[in-house]
């Protein structure tokens, strides 16, 4: 609508940032709006795609959404197949099989792919499209998760969860009738996903002061109305009030779009996304506590915000260097730890953070260059939120508000706040935390 049109005009032209780069929005099409699926033949024939068109959706989602969007495919003349994954019969994930279906049962005819879902819909058609040098389009039929504008496509192969290379969705039509009915655990998913942005942002801030990191204020600034109109009313969303629902759905695909703006994922995920990943993890080698992405970067983001909060009230010049020293654990020590805890996966988590197992010398003087930042620090983080409002706009959306309520485990919790750091080479509080031994 308007005010998204308006956020994404300079993006639209393309421009050079403050930050340094050159940004433009690659997704020709973007538009949210109440009965919008009808009109979606006569979008795509103005983005110069007449058909065939390939639709892929769940039972669910066909029901949701796909179902008016055949028909009116079909009512404009566009030759249309379509491949409807089982649900839930069969719990759908982004693995192998769910992917050779897709590329058995796309036409070698086909001129654009369709992707009516959310997460794993987008994610399957977004990999296939891709492979295929074919175009898609998403139509969203949840505001769940912050990937519909993404470039990438996280896949489980082999048991594990990997991101592989993709392009973004040609056009994005999210219809607001649609989204508004979605399921209320999508919805609280989508906002958990939306909060995280908070402890995002603040994680890259700080490692801009300590590292230098490069950092890009506007892809940062992008969310900031939609973050601010949905924790302002997390109780409209509850009562899916449509200009809630559009506030969530439009923050969703903005961080999309920030994403691609910052070239990493940086502004949309921080510290609270490594404790996330770390369960998701977990969730995959032990098959069990389940949970939409979202849902879990909803509780760890109050989680993080109480170190932020440990931290803001140190006294930074009370640091006790030689006990930090007496109890520091080599490079050594720590991949020892690593290869214990994660088994099979270390190799592929040493590879990834090698940074982060310090030697005595290297974690002194991080902690003194912290200290020698700590003023900045906490003043360019001073809008940082309470961990207990976060908690609460959680609670008035009638969402799971603590690791504890979702039913996970105290020892998941504890390991994730140990380990879940060595996940990324990105830097964050967690860091930051380990440093100072505060955890
Ligand atoms: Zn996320
Ligand atoms: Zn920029």
């Amino acid at each position: 609508m308007a005010a998204l049109d308006e956020q994404l005009a300079p993006l639209r032209k393309g421009y050079v940032c403050g930050c340094g780069r050159r940004h433009q929005l690659s997704i020709l099409d973007i538009e949210v709006d109440t009965n919008l699926l009808a009109r979606i033949p006569e979008k795509l024939q103005k983005l110069g795609l007449e058909g065939p068109a390939h639709l892929v959706a769940d039972t669910n989602t066909m029901l949701a959404a796909g179902g008016a969007v055949e028909s009116a495919l079909e009512k404009a003349g566009m030759v249309t197949s379509k491949t409807i994954y089982a649900t839930p019969d069969r719990n759908l994930v982004p693995d192998e099989r769910s992917i050779a279906r897709l590329f058995l049962e796309v036409p070698v005819t086909t001129e654009v792919l369709l992707a009516v879902g959310s997460g794993t819909i987008t994610d399957l058609v977004r990999f296939t499209a891709y492979k295929l040098g074919k175009p898609f389009v998403s139509v969203p039929t949840a505001p769940s998760m912050d990937g519909y504008a993404s470039a990438v496509a996280p896949l489980i192969v082999g048991g594990f969860k990997r991101t592989y290379p993709a392009k973004p969705a040609l056009a994005i039509y999210a219809d607001l009738d649609v989204l508004c009915e979605a399921p209320s655990h999508m919805i609280v998913a989508g906002f958990g996903d939306l909060l995280g942005k908070f402890t995002a942002r603040a994680d890259w801030q700080l490692s801009r002061i300590l590292h230098g990191e490069y950092y890009c204020q506007s892809s940062s600034d992008l969310i900031t109305t939609a973050l601010e109109k949905c924790s302002a009313d997390p109780e409209g969303l509850y009562k899916r009030k449509p200009l809630l629902i559009q506030g969530l759905i439009e923050g969703l695909i903005l961080s999309g779009i920030a994403i691609d703006m910052a070239g990493n994922s940086r502004p949309a995920s921080g510290a609270e996304h490594m404790l996330a990943h770390y369960w998701e993890m977990r969730s995959l080698q032990e098959q069990s506590h389940y949970h939409l992405h979202g849902t879990k970067v909803g509780v760890a983001t109050p989680l993080i915000l109480g170190i932020y909060n440990k931290l803001f009230h140190m006294d930074p010049g009370k640091i006790d260097l030689a006990g930090l020293a007496r109890c520091h654990h080599t490079p050594q020590e720590t991949e020892r730890s690593i290869r214990n805890h994660f088994g099979p996966m270390a190799e592929e988590i040493l590879g990834e953070s090698p940074n982060k197992r310090l030697t005595w010398e290297a974690r002194e003087n991080r902690v003194r260059l912290i200290q020698a930042k700590w003023d900045e620090i906490l003043s360019a983080l001073a809008w940082l939120p309470e961990p207990e409002a976060i908690t609460e706009m959680l609670r008035k959306a009638h969402a799971d508000s603590t690791p504890a309520e979702l039913g996970l485990p105290q020892k998941w919790i504890d390991d994730a706040l140990t380990y879940a750091r060595h996940l990324r080479a990105r830097y964050s509080i967690l860091d930051v935390a380990a440093e100072l031994g505060v955890l």
